[in-house]
């Protein structure tokens, strides 16, 4: 029952998730107005925009004028039904859920817009970071996932010193801008809500992710080496993967 209801929820928030994706770059409200198609500009019935199916049914064609949808508008929904129907099935039905399934919105959010534009909004990394530091002030939370206050204001902290400087050496070496700022608030967010700990394996698991990305288009000569890459992906996908491999590196640890 309750994994239906995870099904559910994952949909809403997913489409949800894609009006983020689709407006906040270009500056359009995210709430008020209808959906409609991109390239028609025709309002879309309830009926034709429920969330997974109405692609399938309508075959990933805008309704009226035939025009095809983007699939990511479909990989978004997935990814959130999937992701919602994980945190459940892990941690159940409990706060910890409630704030893993916050956290994967905006990790999807954040992965989509800065896959395509290249900048990771402050409407996104702000509101991420306090929610990350609140939550740290609640003791009955899961200790082994998430830390108290004082290890989520260092983790905070020292996620964005860590890229600021980055970025200070890369501009002292090479004259130009490695990374953003944006990627500074987004590790930050990410320290605030995992502790410092998190923070060197989280830069670890995204680099040896961009690198295996990266690397084949380099020896294709596809991409330069000087060639700009989002680094945001990276850090949501290697947050991801730290938090499926925390166990098992603490294990290690201890
Ligand atoms: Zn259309």
């Amino acid at each position: 029952m309750f994994y239906i209801i995870a099904f559910i929820l994952g949909s809403i928030w997913g489409s949800f998730a894609n009006v983020c994706i689709h407006r906040m770059p270009i500056g359009e409200s995210i709430a008020v107005k209808r959906s409609y198609c991109p390239k028609c500009r025709e309002k879309i019935s309830w009926f034709n925009n429920i969330p997974l199916f109405s692609f399938l049914i309508l075959g990933g064609k805008c309704r009226s004028c035939k025009s095809k949808i983007d699939k990511n508008y479909f990989i978004v929904e997935l990814i959130s039904v999937l992701s919602f129907i994980f945190v459940y099935h892990f941690f159940g039905f409990t706060i910890t859920s409630l704030l893993l399934a916050i956290l994967s919105i905006f990790f999807i959010i954040i992965f989509f817009i800065d896959l395509k534009h290249f900048i990771i909004p402050n409407t996104l990394t702000f509101p991420l970071m306090i929610i990350g530091f609140v939550k740290s002030f609640d003791p009955n939370l899961n200790t082994s996932l998430f830390p108290n206050y004082l290890n989520s204001l260092i983790g905070g902290v020292l996620g964005y010193l860590i890229i600021w400087l980055i970025i200070l050496f890369y501009k002292k070496i090479r004259n130009k801008e490695g990374m953003g700022l944006g990627d500074a608030k987004l590790l930050s967010a990410i320290g605030f809500w995992f502790g410092w700990i998190s923070i060197p394996f989280v830069i670890f698991l995204s680099s040896v992710l961009a690198l295996l990305v990266v690397t084949p288009s380099l020896i294709n000569k596809s991409k330069e080496m000087s060639s700009q890459i989002p680094f945001g992906p990276y850090l949501v996908l290697g947050s991801v993967l730290y938090l499926l491999l925390l166990e098992k590196i603490f294990r290690l640890l201890i």
